[in-house]
């Protein structure tokens, strides 16, 4: 049991935001902080922090308490681990008087297992610093490698001794399970046998995202062919690799401050960039990306630069976890080291603003990058060329995105000379064998969505009412859970910004001047929106494709398969606005602008026919006061338009 006075040290010591924090990106809204819940799945976030009250609250699955709570709830502890993990995490002293009755007791195997891995890595590191052959032969090589003391503390590095059983002898005579010693994986049973996993080896501990060690990967010491260079714990109970990223505990808080991630092939890797300072990195260390380690990734951030060194064998085979990473709706570049360094010999050679600043001048967009990389096979060769072009624009159509897609077409178009139409039809034809097989029905023939603009006549088309009541019902369809930056003014006219859903921008502004749709489908799929909204629910776009009303389901089967531009008009400002945030942004309101402003001409032109026929010079007078008001909000959304497409 802990004590009473232990418990209330540590309330007093906690902090939920802190707590929390490791574990979800919080952003500040008002008094209380926001952020995905990590309970349940969504995307608008609804879970409440109130550091002052120490309470967290999910509005949209009801989950609420306490940091205590939160960490049993988070990380399935129990009472008294949940308030060990707090204890930990802030540095106070526990007095565990019933260790070793708990250790019997923790009959449930993750936590057996658990206790295993923090008793093996403290074994390993009082192996490479508490004896004479763990200092001469572990410490000294990670010396040798240019790893600081403060490293090799921080990482928890450590040193299996050279001998058949040196940690499962001391781990059996601890009272550990030999069945649980193998099911660890760092004991390996065999005929009655047993021996160690990492026998000879440094070893690496694999931290989960609350610091608790699940595994270890041991590099070998002596130079020998016959065993492999890195050894990694196999899979466990505990241990799923293809959810764990090598660094990802070390890494986040610098992670979600940068805004973006970096990542590389190994262990040393990450503990090298760490040292010149450089903390926003993982490794996906022996494994081949996965897709659970890219969602890992992009709870912190939607932004990934992939780290390689020049000379890698392995580049062409990363253009698959390059596809992974864009089918996950996050950001991908790629960076090369000059030829012979990798990140780790990179980090040790520059201080921390040059590796900064060779990362930033030479990351590529992945386009720029498989551009690159296989340009020089095709040379002149035009069916080559083809095939080039073609793994692009694969790459291309498996973006979720339309305006990123749109941007990136834009790119393709200009980097290798093919008109950007041919390339919009053949990511569209992609897109429709995709859809088509992924929901494994035919879908209606979308008419040909890219218009040139190349006459009058068209621009007016597009220009119709219909055409803008269809953009502003694609945008919420597609982009409604989006959020915008807003500019506004205070009472005393200072600008400030704040921040809004797309869907919450366009229902606000349409409703507040009570706007209706000429065209009775997209009035009926508002209502739907609006109605699902005002019950805190955004319907997405996969919930219009699956609807029931035929005509609702076709109308967003379209927009889904064409929504690589965000309109004809805006397309040609994707070069402008590099970030498809600020794109959608603009377009959106450009959109919200053009139907006001359409409304207000409908109403000025009646009230013009209305004066022709009015005799009464009062009723006149109305008129044309209530005209001049009109015309005064028409001169507003006029100019506000200009400055939208000026900006
Ligand atoms: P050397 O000193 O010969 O360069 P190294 O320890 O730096 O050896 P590399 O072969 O350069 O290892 O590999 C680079 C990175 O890749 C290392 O950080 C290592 O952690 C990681 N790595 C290599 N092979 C494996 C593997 N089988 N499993 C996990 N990680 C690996
Ligand atoms: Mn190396």
């Amino acid at each position: 049991m802990i004590p009473k006075h232990t418990i209330d040290q540590i309330f007093d010591a906690t902090l939920l935001e802190d707590v929390v924090g490791d574990f979800v990106v919080l952003k500040k809204r008002g008094a209380n902080l926001l952020g995905n819940c990590p309970f349940h799945n969504e995307k608008t976030p609804s879970f409440t922090v109130s550091p002052a009250k120490g309470i967290y609250k999910c509005f949209g699955c009801g989950k609420a308490g306490n940091a205590v709570n939160f960490i049993m709830e988070h990380e399935h502890y129990t009472y008294p681990e949940a308030l060990k993990y707090l204890a930990k995490k802030y540095n106070i002293e526990v007095e565990e008087t019933q260790e070793s009755e708990e250790q019997k007791q923790a009959e449930n195997e993750k936590e057996s297992l658990f206790l295993i891995t923090t008793f093996a890595a403290n074994y390993y590191k009082q192996q490479l610093h508490e004896t004479q052959l763990g200092r001469s032969i572990g410490l000294s090589y990670f010396y040798e490698r240019g790893f600081t003391d403060e490293s090799i503390k921080k990482f928890e590095l450590g040193y299996n001794p050279d001998s058949w059983d040196a940690f499962t002898a001391v781990a059996l005579e601890k009272g550990y399970q030999l069945e649980l010693l193998e099911k660890s994986g760092l004991t390996i049973v065999k005929d009655q046998k047993h021996f160690d996993r990492f026998k000879g080896r440094v070893m690496f501990p694999i931290h989960n995202l609350s610091g608790r060690v699940l595994g270890f990967g041991g590099r070998i010491m002596k130079a020998d062919p016959k065993s492999a260079k890195y050894v990694n714990s196999p899979e466990s109970e505990i241990y799923h690799k293809s959810n764990v990223l090598y660094g990802i505990f070390f890494g986040k808080k610098s992670i979600i401050e940068k805004d973006n991630c970096f990542l590389v092939e190994g262990y040393t890797d990450v503990i090298s960039l760490h040292q010149a300072g450089v903390e926003n990195v993982v490794a996906s260390s022996g494994t081949s990306l996965t897709e659970g380690q890219i969602r890992l990734i992009s709870r912190y951030t939607k932004n990934i630069t992939i780290l390689y060194d020049g000379d890698s064998a392995g580049i062409k085979a990363s253009f698959r976890g390059i596809d992974m990473i864009l089918k996950e709706g996050l950001n991908v570049r790629v960076v090369l080291f000059p030829d012979g360094d990798d990140p780790d010999s990179f980090a040790r050679k520059n201080n921390k603003e040059s590796i900064i600043e060779y990362i930033s001048t030479n990351a590529k967009d992945f386009i720029r990058f498989k551009t690159d990389v296989l340009i020089k096979e095709v040379g002149n060769d035009p069916i080559k060329r083809a095939e080039l072009i073609k793994d692009i624009v694969v790459s291309i159509a498996g973006i979720p995105d339309h305006i990123k897609r749109s941007i990136y077409i834009k790119e393709c178009s200009n980097l290798l000379e093919v008109p950007e139409n041919a390339l919009i039809n053949e990511t569209n034809k992609i897109l429709r064998k995709n859809f088509s097989q992924s929901t494994n029905q035919d879908i209606p023939k979308v008419e040909e969505a890219y218009t040139p603009l190349d006459s009058e006549e068209k621009l007016i088309e597009h220009n119709t009412i219909e055409h803008w009541e269809s953009e502003i019902i694609r945008y919420l369809m597609l982009y409604g859970n989006n959020s915008i930056k807003l500019d506004a003014e205070d009472e005393e006219g200072k600008p400030y910004i704040y921040e809004q859903e797309i869907s919450e921008y366009i229902i606000s502004e349409l409703s507040n001047d009570q706007i209706k749709f000429d065209d009775s489908l997209f009035q009926l799929v508002y209502d739907e929106f609006q109605e699902a909204k005002q019950n805190g629910r955004i319907l997405s776009e996969q919930y219009f494709i699956n609807h029931t009303n035929d005509k609702i389901k076709n109308l967003a089967i379209t927009y889904s398969t064409n929504k690589y531009q965000v309109s004809e008009n805006w397309h040609k400002f994707s070069i402008i606005y590099q970030s498809e945030v600020e794109l959608i942004k603009m377009a959106v309101i450009n959109a919200v602008y053009v139907i006001k402003l359409n409304k207000i001409n409908e109403l000025i032109n009646s009230l013009r026919k209305e004066l022709k026929d009015i005799p009464n010079d009062d009723d006149t007078l109305i008129i044309l006061s209530q005209l001049d008001k009109y015309q005064k909000v028409r001169e507003v959304l006029t100019k506000r338009l200009s400055w939208v497409v000026m900006r």
